[in-house]
């Protein structure tokens, strides 16, 4: 855990007048709920504000209070390259490495601004002048919480703000059932719910949006595509460019998928598959001590959780990249199946 205390933060903010919020690649629920809960409340203290992602994100965000406003890296260069250049504070939320940031990372190596990181995944990088980091921490969102707290600011957290936060707190926690959950979290929550927001709400915004398409690429992926090997209590799923197009992929269609084999009694160890862009992108969950970031660090250029990480295979080949993580489970299996 590497807290810097409010007197220096609230110092900074105060002399700050134009701050960007960058969040991580592909942004999750966390992502955006985190950068644009931050936004709001920077926007009511009469901050000029912008977030910036690097790249789109799924249909179900949109409804984020300040989703209009943010700016896509990958379809506004230019405009998030001036405002990048203008700053004098940036907040990076939900990662803690520029190579999260695909060719934004370049803008923040070069800024001149003031970095603060806000997040919870693992061995964080070096980058920043203030940290808000603790990994025990169940979502950057949760932080962020604690962040506008400690600022003076839980008079301003009004229905707007606290969905922005309840969604990142719901999403990165599989909807309150993961052991990241505390008795913190649920009197964060309680204070959310008292703002006047209807949980129903939110998880219907979330995850009651499926399209038809998705449904059926759901259970395709159960009944054709998910592969079990119990003996090391191990399964996963994978699905080509081609498969993700018979089913009209949308982005965030697959998200989720990962976790569909805990389902199945004894199963603690889950991974997905997906190619894309000509790469092939990896998730990873476990449940107890298998360490899944120490796994896609060493061996699939990625990180993240101990119980939740992802990664990217070095060889473009779904097949290839199957055969190679299963050429590994033999070597963890000790690991895997450890209670
Ligand atoms: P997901 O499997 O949902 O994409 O990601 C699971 C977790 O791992 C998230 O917390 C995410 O931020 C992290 N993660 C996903 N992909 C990568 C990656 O390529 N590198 C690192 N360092 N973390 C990742
Ligand atoms: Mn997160």
């Amino acid at each position: 855990m590497q807290k810097d205390s409010f007197s220096k933060f609230k110092a900074l903010v105060k002399k700050s007048n134009n701050i960007v919020i960058v969040t991580h690649f592909n942004p999750d629920g966390d992502a955006m709920g985190s950068s644009l809960a931050l936004y709001n409340y920077l926007v009511k203290t009469d901050k000029k504000v912008t977030v910036i992602t690097p790249n789109d994100y799924p249909e179900f965000l949109h409804w984020l209070a300040g989703n209009k406003k943010v700016v896509e890296y990958s379809k506004q260069p230019k405009k998030a390259a001036t405002l990048v250049a203008n700053s004098d504070l940036i907040f990076t939320l939900d990662f803690n490495n520029y190579s999260r940031l695909e060719g934004l990372g370049q803008l923040l190596q070069s800024s001149t601004a003031k970095k603060v990181i806000i997040d919870h995944h693992q061995q964080p990088d070096n980058y920043a002048d203030l940290y808000y980091h603790d990994v025990k921490a169940c979502s950057t969102c949760e932080l962020v919480y604690e962040f506008i707290v400690g600022l003076g600011g839980k008079k301003l957290i009004d229905k707007h703000i606290a969905a922005c936060l309840y969604t990142g707190i719901m999403t990165d926690t599989g909807s309150f059932r993961f052991d990241s959950v505390t008795p913190k979290t649920h009197l964060i929550l309680a204070d959310l719910l008292s703002t006047g927001l209807k949980p129903s709400d939110i998880h219907t915004s979330i995850y009651d949006t499926y399209s038809e398409s998705r449904v059926k690429l759901l259970g395709y992926c159960l009944t054709e595509k998910m592969v079990v090997i119990p003996e090391l209590q191990t399964a996963y799923i994978s699905l080509s460019e081609k498969e993700l197009k018979r089913f009209n992929h949308q982005k965030g269609d697959t998200e989720g998928i990962v976790n569909y084999p805990f389902s199945i009694k004894g199963i603690t160890f889950c991974a997905f598959f997906s190619e894309g862009d000509g790469k092939i992108k990896i998730s990873f969950r476990s449940k107890g001590k298998f360490d899944v970031n120490q796994f896609a660090r060493k061996h699939f250029n990625g990180g993240g959780h101990i119980n939740a990480a992802g990664g990217r295979s070095n060889v473009n080949d779904l097949q290839k990249t199957i055969n190679e993580f299963l050429n590994l489970l033999p070597t963890y299996k000790k690991d895997i199946l450890k209670k």
